[in-house]
């Protein structure tokens, strides 16, 4: 398939996309409840022939279709989050949201655009197509469960032959026209920590009476940063991070219990088994020392997203050799940020692209999920030419 003829077929939907990109920004959804967003979808994709399932079938949200090439190759999968975040809008754009607390303020609406568009475009060269593409539009993904639910409703059913899988995201930090990715160790791993410190409650004027939990709790946060810093290989990424933590009612009384949340990332898997033992035995010592108790709750999230070699290189060629070396960066460090696309690891390698949409107008140029970030509407464009480029390599098949 041929650059220029994803390039008409892209330029051509040009003001339909942007005009698309707005209506789900007026009208954003929170993540699992993207009913309307799923319908206006939906009903875009009827409009140009493509006739699309839902994912989660009872409650009409999240849909996936494939694109069958008429000539042989690989088959690959292009996926899409659809979901907006409770941030109250405080751009000028005209199309802002409608709905207070609500706002497309991660992009997700340009991710849709985008995937959105290479279905439009893909369908309609399908004759130069190689093998085929699995599309899914995704809810959820800020939940970082949407894709699990997405999986255990069966979106996933009977894909044994999946030779990639490809999300796309738009930042704000990268330069409009640039399209990158990060290889191996992409985005982390996320697990969410509970942790209970229990003392004896009693009278603030006589602390020798109680067991004071706020300062175990206050040494056990400590102790925590102490284990990352000096029992954990520092080239082997490691955050974690304490960011609630809730004890007491009034000034002069000592609580019976102090409970506090964080959340851990990390890419390695067998350190990844060994953390909540870990923690649980410094917590617990810790407090000990204070004559206090610790509980230790450690619930295993989204798996870590590590993009192999081969398919970075793959993806690398497609972009340099269609749009010019100049067009593709690989990123130098991992994020320790998580994605819930990793989930799909388990059936296919999974790579997040990066789509540039920095503007050109430094005050909106903020980060991902701030109130007041606005974003290149080119990017789709972009987005839409790369997408069907990685989809056009990825699915020829070389042998
Ligand atoms: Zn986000
Ligand atoms: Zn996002």
């Amino acid at each position: 398939m041929q650059q220029k003829d994803i390039d008409a077929a892209a330029a051509s939907l040009r003001e339909e996309l942007i005009a698309f990109r707005r209506t789900l920004h007026r009208f954003p959804e929170i993540g699992l409840h993207e009913v309307e967003t799923t319908q206006r979808i939906k009903e875009k994709l009827l409009a140009h022939g493509i006739e699309p399932e839902y994912i989660i079938k009872d409650e009409k949200i999240g849909l996936t279709f494939s694109i069958e090439g008429e000539l042989p190759g690989n088959r690959i999968a292009l996926r899409a989050d659809i979901d907006a975040l409770p941030v109250s809008e405080q751009t000028d754009e005209s199309f802002r949201s409608e709905r207070d607390g609500v706002m497309h303020a991660c992009g997700h609406d340009l991710n849709t655009a985008i995937v959105l568009g290479a279905a439009i475009v893909l369908n309609r060269l399908r004759d130069r197509l190689c093998g085929s593409v699995k599309f899914i539009f995704q809810s959820g993904e800020e939940t970082l469960i949407g894709a699990k639910r997405a999986i255990e409703a069966g979106v996933m059913d009977g894909e044994t032959d999946i030779k990639y899988m490809f999300a796309f995201h738009v930042k704000t930090d990268v330069p409009l026209g640039k399209i990158g990715a990060k290889c191996g160790n992409a985005l982390a791993a996320s697990d969410t920590l509970k942790i209970s410190v229990i003392g004896k409650g009693g009278h603030a004027a006589h602390p020798y009476k109680t067991v004071d939990p706020i300062i175990a709790s206050a040494a056990v946060v400590s102790a925590l940063q102490d284990m990352v810093a000096r029992e954990h290989h520092p080239a082997d990424p490691l955050v974690l991070s304490i960011c609630t933590i809730h004890g007491g009612t009034v000034f002069n009384v000592t609580p019976s219990e102090v409970t506090m949340t964080g959340t851990v990332r990390s890419f390695n898997p067998e350190l990844r088994d060994r953390l909540p033992g870990m923690i649980e035995r410094v917590a617990q010592h810790t407090a000990m020392a204070h004559n206090a108790d610790a509980e230790v709750l450690y619930e295993k999230g989204v798996p870590s997203l590590v993009v192999p070699r081969e398919m970075f290189e793959d993806v690398k060629k497609a972009v340099s050799e269609r749009f010019g070396a100049d067009r593709f960066f690989e990123y130098e460090s991992p994020s320790l940020g998580s994605e819930d696309f990793a989930w799909f690891s388990q059936f296919a390698p999974v790579m997040q692209v990066s789509v540039g949409s920095r503007t050109d107008r430094p005050e909106t140029a903020l980060p991902l999920h701030n109130e007041r970030v606005v974003f290149h509407e080119d990017c789709i464009l972009t987005g839409v030419r790369a997408a069907c480029a990685i989809a056009a390599e990825t699915t020829f098949r070389h042998d």
